[in-house]
């Protein structure tokens, strides 16, 4: 987002970043006005994405000139000498050039710069040929977001060449860069949607001159994680002992709470209970165990300590009475790996804690930095896992999250004579078996300085913090 003149400028980074987050749009839209100033950081995963996408669309590229098309790159042309690349794009697709990597569309306050454009025997209304729009992309799942985005390069295109685009094209990376094809008009509707949000958010109707910044606030979003704003918008948090600071609780009971005159952590923490009231939605034990584990935080935060309380009674299918029964020869797995090595990512640390014979618990761990010991690590685990299996059936293998039997999965497909054995789905069902059944499902969380342990059924989820246990961060589970 930018000031061009007295119009802002948009951008497809623009309408992805409103669907993530609102406040987002604000604090942008004070930066283009020089009210403000960007923060000078970014999520080092971002810079190491940003860097592996264009290894990819050079190799697409350059896949697509052994095809033999001809393809024509205004890479070289500075984002900002936009009349230049707005006119050299429009020149090359007046000549009916094959591919045109990096140019530029736009129309009003809207500017977009798609990866790729490649001309179709479709005609247009403009010329006997058409053009439709391929973003390269490293996800190998196809994200709202993109689709977003090339609905509005597909859009721009179309008030150019005078024809929607039938197809929006993802490539992701792989052998023969086969894309991934999505019909145009499909999208059309949701495309318009979240533009017109981002319009209104914005303040209002072409030619669009500056206008007060809407009210905003940093509500906590996944987009957090990797958002430069993350250090300001957690500050503010701070600052206001906002209620998402509170283990656990959902947005719905913040804003109950809210409607209490509990609006932050403070207030929630002293509020009578029995609760006086029935909440709008949900179980009022829900609510008061939300009120308590804001009681324990404010009171840890007071004593400047970290503290955590049983939840009792302890019955039945409660808490770690959900676990199975423990015995000597259970084994807590965790497995580290990078998803952006080669083409398949690598698993990079497989690890356990178990028991030995005189009953001290010990970690053990391979380290793997190529394909060669990622194998030797898979089979190390296997190998470990299935031999206290064969001596004692009723042991359990315990992880840390969803991650594990996924990534073991993986492994296995990567290293196909070891899954050919059995090992790897053996290992892998053994995994969930044992998060699953009678037992539930449980989860480990990491939330600020607290180790969160969740449990679910498969069928119905326990409101947050039903189990919460409140253990120091790094306390391993069941140990
Ligand atoms: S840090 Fe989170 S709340 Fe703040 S702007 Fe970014 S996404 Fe929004």
């Amino acid at each position: 987002m930018r000031i061009w003149g007295r119009q802002i400028r948009l951008s497809a980074s623009d309408l992805s970043n409103h669907l993530a987050c609102r406040h987002l749009t604000t604090l942008e839209l004070q930066v283009a006005r020089g009210a403000r100033t960007a923060p000078d950081w970014a999520a080092p995963d971002l810079k190491v994405i940003q860097e592996l996408g264009l290894r990819h669309e050079k190799a697409y590229l350059a896949h697509l000139a052994a095809q033999g098309l001809t393809v024509e790159n205004l890479g070289h042309i500075d984002h900002k000498e936009e009349e230049r690349l707005l006119a050299e794009t429009l020149e090359l697709m007046e000549r009916g050039a094959e591919v045109i990597a990096q140019g530029a569309l736009s129309d009003g306050e809207w500017f977009g710069r798609p990866d790729v454009l490649r001309r179709v025997a479709k005609p247009s209304k403009r010329w006997a040929w058409s053009y439709e729009v391929a973003d390269t992309k490293l996800a190998r799942e196809t994200k709202a977001t993109t689709i977003l985005q090339l609905s509005l390069y597909s859009d721009l295109l179309a008030k150019i060449q005078g024809t929607l685009p039938e197809f929006l094209w993802v490539v992701p990376p792989g052998e023969g860069y086969a894309g991934e094809k999505y019909p145009a008009l499909e999208y059309a509707a949701y495309y318009r949607h979240v533009k017109d949000k981002l319009v209104r958010a914005i303040g209002g109707g072409p030619p669009r001159k500056v206008v007060p910044t809407p009210e905003t606030y940093p509500e906590p979003v996944e987009h957090c994680n990797v958002c430069r704003w993350f250090r300001e918008c957690d500050t503010k948090r701070r600052a206001d002992d906002h209620l998402s600071l509170v283990a656990g609780i959902r947005r719905q009971q913040r804003d109950q709470f809210e409607t209490w005159n509990a609006e932050t952590m403070e207030k929630l923490a002293v509020l009578p209970i029995p609760l006086k009231e029935r909440p709008k939605h949900g179980s009022k034990a829900g609510y008061e165990r939300v009120r308590e584990q804001a009681r324990v935080q404010v009171e840890g935060r007071t004593e400047k300590k970290l503290k955590h309380e049983l939840l009792l009674p302890v019955g039945e299918g409660m808490g770690f009475c959900r676990l199975p029964e423990p015995t000597a020869d259970d084994v807590f797995v965790d497995l580290e790996g990078d998803p952006f090595v080669g083409e398949q990512g690598l698993q990079y640390l497989f690890g356990f804690v178990l028991q030995n014979a005189g009953g001290e618990w010990s970690y053990e761990k391979k380290w793997a930095l190529n394909r060669e010991q990622e194998k030797k690590g898979f089979e190390w685990l296997v190998d470990e896992i299935m031999q206290r299996r064969a001596a004692n059936p009723k042991m359990h293998v315990y992880h840390f999250g969803a991650y594990e039997p996924g990534a073991v999965r993986d492994a296995g497909r990567r290293n196909r004579p070891l899954a050919a054995r059995g090992g790897a789905s053996r290992l892998a069902s053994s995994l969930q078996a044992r998060n699953a059944g009678q037992c539930g499902r449980v989860f480990a969380e990491k939330s600020g300085s607290v180790l969160r342990i969740r449990a679910e059924d498969a069928v119905g989820d326990f409101a947050d913090g039903d189990a919460v246990c409140g253990a120091p961060a790094g306390t391993w589970v069941g140990q």
